[in-house]
């Protein structure tokens, strides 16, 4: 009898490691998903501003492979009887475990904010909000990072009827080059986004936000996008997992504590060498469950799995749909002055969130994805 590999959750990790762990070893694989449907997490800020995004079948993505899918809710993983819990169905029994539950937001930071603001990080956050904008008016965009600046350049592009607004408690795009970030202020004040930085918001209500200096600005909806938080599921199960509940791996994808169990995408705390832990991100999760599979077949095959080695290469921000910015990076993610802008960065980003989508048909392409790699030897 083969192993039974159970990869659970079928995002941008979890269906590319379930798809290249059946071609490359040819065991057999099951991937399981709350939801039928492939939700392009990379687009939820064009969602929320009303753009038509088509949402794959998971089905189709799998046609051809030799991955049986299940449709149901993980709500435990009993670790001593390695067996995985569902809301509806039976206990499902694993091998090995492949643990790719992704991430949902994170914004229970200052009080109102659970009551009031809408996060955006799921398909159910962006259909919220998108439904909350349709009574128009003044829109605050909370968090500077880049998922912050996406949502408030696409609501502004596609939705110039909202009086958009960014807060960030650093300054703008703080991450970035000087290059990238005059670019970001420049298409912002094109597009009459107004910035408040360097200020923090201390309570949001539900009319607006309280500012840490005791301001208030009036708000008919307030968009919360400061972070990400990961499922409990991992630290119930009793896996090693780190502060934030990530589980923790090795350099092969594999539980620290549980050696028949793996962790890819946001919810594992992977390590590039020299110790950087990757952050959350596509262009992280890609190259990890392209390695985890590697690994996972290496092992049943008898080999011993090499470590991951990972360089980032660049960072993709939409400006809405015709203006971007591509931010050249060091291999540790630190920015250099080199940045892409314009239609040209916009097509750049298009192309790459296309192939993060193709690469789930066909995982062959990860290795293609110029925004972070694994790197040889
Ligand atoms: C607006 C926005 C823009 C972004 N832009 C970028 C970008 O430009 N570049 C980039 O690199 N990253 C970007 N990201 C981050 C990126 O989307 C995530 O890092 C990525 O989706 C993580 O992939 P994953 O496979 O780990 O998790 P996910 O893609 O979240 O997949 C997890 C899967 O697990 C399923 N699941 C969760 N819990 C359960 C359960 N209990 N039972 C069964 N199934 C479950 C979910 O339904 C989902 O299908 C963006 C995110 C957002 C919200």
């Amino acid at each position: 009898m083969t192993a039974h590999i159970v990869v659970l959750g079928a995002g941008y990790a979890g269906t590319i490691a379930a798809k290249a762990i059946a071609k490359q070893s040819g065991t057999r694989v099951t991937l399981v998903n709350a939801d039928d449907r492939f939700v392009e997490r990379v687009r939820m800020h064009q969602v929320a501003a009303g753009q038509v995004v088509r949402q794959r079948p998971i089905a189709q993505l799998l046609a051809g492979d030799p991955v049986a899918f299940v449709v149901d809710r993980v709500v435990g993983i009993d670790a001593d009887r390695r067996e995985v819990l569902f809301a509806d169905g039976a206990p499902l029994a694993y091998d090995t475990l492949v643990y790719a539950l992704g991430s949902s937001a994170q914004h229970d930071a200052v009080p109102g904010a659970v009551e009031h603001a809408y996060p955006l990080a799921t398909g159910p956050d962006a259909a919220r909000l998108r439904e909350r904008l349709t009574k128009g008016g003044h829109v605050t965009v909370v968090g500077g990072g880049l998922t912050g600046i996406e949502v408030a350049a696409e609501l502004a592009d596609t939705r110039p009827e909202l009086k958009t607004r960014l807060i960030t408690g650093e300054a703008l795009g703080a991450a970035l080059s000087e290059r990238g970030r005059r670019h970001v202020r420049r298409v912002f004040d094109r597009l009459g986004v107004d910035v408040r930085d360097r200020v923090r918001v201390a309570e949001v209500r539900a009319d607006g936000v309280v500012l840490g200096d005791g301001d208030f600005l009036a708000s008919d909806t307030v968009v919360w996008t400061t972070g990400f938080r990961v499922p409990g599921t991992a630290r119930a199960a009793g896996f090693a997992v780190d502060a934030h509940g990530r589980m923790v791996v090795d350099r092969t994808l594999r539980s620290v504590s549980h050696p028949e169990v793996y962790a890819i995408g946001d919810a594992a705390a992977v390590q590039r060498q020299g110790g950087q832990e990757l952050r959350m991100a596509c262009a992280t999760g890609l190259p990890s469950a392209a390695h985890c599979a590697r690994a996972i077949s290496d092992r049943l095959a008898g080999r011993t799995p090499r470590p991951l080695r990972f360089r980032y290469l660049n960072q993709c921000v939409s400006l809405g749909r015709r203006d971007g910015l591509i931010q050249f990076v060091r291999a540790d993610d630190s920015p250099v002055e080199r940045v892409l802008t314009g239609r040209a960065a916009a097509l750049y980003k298009e192309f790459i969130v296309r192939g993060a989508l193709l690469s789930q048909r066909h995982p062959a392409l990860v290795a293609l994805t110029p925004r972070g790699r694994e790197r040889q030897g």
